[in-house]
């Protein structure tokens, strides 16, 4: 058995074509969502993840900003920048591309965020709301994995998801999502003895680790549903986390890398925006 493909950039052009036709209806009511992403420094792959995040805020007709700083800026300075940007009424989302220098508090700086306008759903309100189940801003990529499943008609209640990876940004919000979707959800980690033994089990899997083709065929069970999370850049180009040409053979559905969840982390970009400028009108 070929496991079905879940085609994530397919996914993600029907929801960009949607945040395009909502806020050209927005127009009516005088509203233009607007995204300012803040960049400190000149990371080279930040750069280019910042470029595709306001390409996709042009083309579905958002304001879209960008603020480049030194990689000399302080904290206080960025600080300053963010409470500028949450007082300014045409700015709905800000989103501070990390990692940050070395020199700044990520934590400081996620915190300063007005969370009404954290589309990234990291400050400690929204992970507090998405915990508790109160309709809050959630972190993209989780968010986009569900959509995805969702879009294809997979039914994820009762069903043991594990995931694979337990970061802030992936792992823990997914596993939140998943429980809210009715899945019995087991988190995995570095520390995690026989990995194997877990995704075994799972009729969902995924994978957030950033470790090129770690779960194996032999660890898939037959049928499942995997998902793949993991952007690995080999001298042979980009590798997901799961050994996509033998998991295809024993999975039931299977995400590709590229063209599986990345595009859905920034069509769910667009979508919290456009959620935040509506919010913020009532
Ligand atoms: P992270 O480094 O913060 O977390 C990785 C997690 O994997 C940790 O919780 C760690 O405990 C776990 N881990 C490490 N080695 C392991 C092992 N051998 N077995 C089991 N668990 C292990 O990474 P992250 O930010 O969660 O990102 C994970 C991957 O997803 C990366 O490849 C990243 O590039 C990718 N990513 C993709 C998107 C997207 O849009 N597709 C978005 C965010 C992250």
């Amino acid at each position: 058995m070929t496991a079905r493909l879940l085609d994530g950039k397919k996914v993600a052009q029907g929801i960009r074509e949607d945040v395009a036709k909502k806020t050209e209806e927005l127009k009516s009511v005088g509203l233009k969502p607007g995204l300012t992403v803040v960049l400190v420094g000149d990371d080279p792959a930040s750069k280019v993840y910042v470029g595709q995040k306001e390409k996709a805020c042009r083309e579905v007709g958002f304001k879209s900003d960008l603020l480049e700083l030194s990689g000399a800026t302080t904290q206080e300075e960025l600080l300053e920048v963010i409470g500028r940007l949450n007082g300014d009424p045409s700015v709905h989302g800000i989103l501070v591309q990390l990692p940050l220098p070395r020199r700044i508090d990520p934590d400081a700086v996620l915190e300063a965020i007005d969370p009404a306008k954290d589309v990234d759903g990291f400050h400690p309100v929204n992970v507090g709301h998405l915990v508790a189940g109160i309709p809050c801003m959630v972190p993209c990529t989780p968010l986009g994995v569900v959509r995805m499943l969702e879009s294809y008609g997979i039914d994820l209640a009762g069903k043991h998801a594990v995931i694979v990876g337990r970061s802030a940004i992936v792992g823990k919000p997914m596993a939140h999502l998943l429980l809210a979707k009715d899945c019995t959800v087991t988190i995995c980690h570095s520390r995690t003895p026989d990995l194997a033994s877990f995704t075994r089990q799972a009729d969902l899997l995924v994978a957030a680790v950033g470790r090129p083709r770690l779960i194996t065929a032999d660890m898939v069970k037959p049928g499942a549903v995997v998902v793949d999370v993991g952007i690995n850049r080999l001298e042979t180009g980009l590798v997901g986390d799961v050994d996509f040409e033998a998991v295809r053979e024993v999975a039931g559905w299977v995400t590709p890398v590229p063209g599986g969840v990345g595009p859905l982390t920034i069509a769910m970009l667009l979508e919290n925006t456009l959620t935040a400028a509506i919010r913020s009108r009532r």
